[in-house]
């Protein structure tokens, strides 16, 4: 079970409610989530500090490894597919298949990575993850310990 100093569903009470898909799809475009004109990135990872068009902040994000991950798991599945088509369908020989997958490996990683980033961005903004929520005490979305609980509960 998790204990929880101040559950991030608490500090999300009153603010108005922001719809993730349109926000991911935004993120994925590489615009802000917010508005989706402004650009999400300064250059090819970097996320800027604000928007220039409607002046969200969009250094709150963390979007960490996650953009990695999820682009590792799309391009291994297409090019295992790829992979075992070709060799069911034509039976190349290998270096055929090191010509072939490797650099396409590399281009799509490197094409998908700032989508599946501003797509997570998105859907962090929408769902007022970390800096995103107006209501966000740092800290206060860290797990801590039941004793550590109890104790801020009787000091406060
Ligand atoms: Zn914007």
């Amino acid at each position: 079970m998790q204990h929880f100093a101040n559950t991030p569903e608490d500090t999300k009470k009153n603010l108005p409610k922001r719809d993730v898909f349109p926000a991911m799809l935004k993120g994925f475009k590489c615009k802000c989530p917010n508005c989706g004109d402004g650009k999400l990135f300064n250059s090819y990872l970097k996320v800027r500090d604000t928007c220039d068009i409607c002046s969200e902040e969009l250094f709150h994000q963390r979007a960490d490894d996650a953009p990695a991950y999820f682009t590792i798991a799309i391009v291994s599945k297409i090019v295992t597919s790829l992979y075992i088509w070709v060799e069911i369908a034509y039976q190349p020989d290998y270096w055929i298949h090191a010509v072939l997958w490797l650099p396409m490996i590399l281009i799509m990683c490197l094409g998908l990575l700032p989508l599946t980033k501003g797509a997570l961005i998105g859907l962090q903004w929408a769902n007022y993850m970390h800096g995103f929520n107006p209501n966000h005490v740092e800290g206060d979305d860290i797990e801590l310990p039941h004793e550590d609980i109890l104790a801020k509960q009787a000091s406060s």
